[in-house]
């Protein structure tokens, strides 16, 4: 046999359970209530939309490789220079960017034991050395993981707001970490679900990257901006940072149905404002629902509520699936048996809280 590199020995691929599509078939459900990925349950700007449907009549031809238009629409957007941007294959590939051209054999990465998993596989696929630190009440440690910054360290995640749990770290406490790190640590603030929060003060990009060039910020248009299937993500960062993740990333790394529609939603703010609103609407009312059924959830401000369960959250799962609704069941360090549950519509939102109340009540 051929033997891969050595740092894949212990990794496995990341598990997928059969699609909810084919799902829906074999259950024989008129539709099925997709809460398990973190998607905007509203769909996309019509605008967004639009554009894509007009760049279909060029799919012969490759994208341009500059990405312009994308790029102009993000520095407009942040009042960045574009020069500050790399867009990513989804924000996926701007994280396996980071760690390709900056985690060496090694090299220590420094992130919560309770985060968003792709920072620890990509560091590992590197022969880096992930270093977790506990979540102090469901939310990062930041004097925790201060205090595990050493020689070796070259990088440091924050989840803000944190997947799974949805808590933040708030606009003062990032600051201060931020200002306390070694300047040859990169600080790599994930900010998917940023668009979500309501209650917490968050950091201005802008205000940040002027003055901290070991800082890279990442975004991305699978959450708020409705467009997952397109795989659009981008990351913020001084020029030199940017400048090494050009020399690694492939050339078309966007396509240009991709790069036309992500362009085209920064622009639909009434859209993104719209989805914000609903959703803290209906994360309200629901984490006030669960909680009276007894349950604990943690503070979210992110499209998704972190749900504590007595009974084995694999078994949540898989009795909410048989109903045609897909949550995800984890059981992370700290938390053996949670449900991360994504918020969906009122309906959808019912049906979950009448399945969950039901396995609660009767295992099924
Ligand atoms: N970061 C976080 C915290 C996420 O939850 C996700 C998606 N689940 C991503 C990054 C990657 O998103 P995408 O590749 O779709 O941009």
């Amino acid at each position: 046999t051929i033997k891969a590199r050595d740092e894949l020995v212990s990794l496995l691929p990341y598990p997928l359970g059969p699609p909810p599509e084919t799902m829906q078939t074999k259950l024989g459900f008129s539709r099925i209530i997709r809460m398990g990925d973190n998607e905007n349950p509203y769909g996309a700007s019509p605008f967004a939309l639009e554009a894509a449907k007009k760049e279909l009549e060029s799919v012969s031809r490759y994208p341009d490789g500059t990405y312009s238009r994308l790029y102009n629409a993000l520095g407009e957007f942040h009042g960045l220079p574009e020069g500050f941007f790399i867009v990513g294959n989804g924000s996926d590939e701007v994280i396996r960017l980071l760690t390709r051209a900056f985690i060496g054999h090694g090299d220590e990465a420094v992130m919560a034991s309770c985060t968003f998993p792709r920072y620890k596989t990509n560091v590992l696929i590197e022969g880096g050395i992930p270093v977790e630190v506990p979540l102090a009440n469901g939310a990062h440690d930041l004097e925790g993981m201060m205090a595990q910054i050493g020689r070796k360290t070259k990088m440091v995640f924050v989840c803000n707001p944190n997947n799974p749990t949805g808590t933040i770290v708030e606009k003062n406490a990032l600051a201060q970490f931020i200002s306390d790190m070694p300047k040859n640590v990169m600080i790599v603030v994930d900010e998917a679900y940023v668009e979500y929060v309501t209650l917490g003060e968050m950091n201005d990009a802008k205000t940040i990257l002027e003055k901290q060039p070991n800082v890279v910020i990442l975004r991305t248009f699978s959450k708020i901006h409705g467009l997952a299937g397109l795989r659009i993500g981008y990351g913020m960062m001084a020029p030199e940072i940017a400048g090494e993740l050009r020399k690694v990333k492939d050339v078309f790394n966007v396509n240009r149905v991709g790069a036309a529609a992500a362009a085209a939603s920064l622009a639909d703010k009434a859209f993104i404002a719209e989805s914000a609103e609903k959703n803290c609407l209906e994360r309200e009312y629901v984490a006030n629902c669960l909680a009276g059924m007894g349950f604990t959830v943690l503070p979210s401000e992110a499209n998704f509520l972190f749900v504590l369960l007595k009974e084995s959250s694999l078994a949540a799962e898989a009795s909410l699936a048989e109903k045609g609704i897909f949550v995800k069941g984890l059981a992370a360090p700290g938390y053996p048996n949670a449900l991360r549950v994504a918020l969906g519509c009122r309906e959808e939102n019912d049906a979950f809280l009448k399945a969950l109340r039901s396995f609660a009540a009767e295992g099924v």
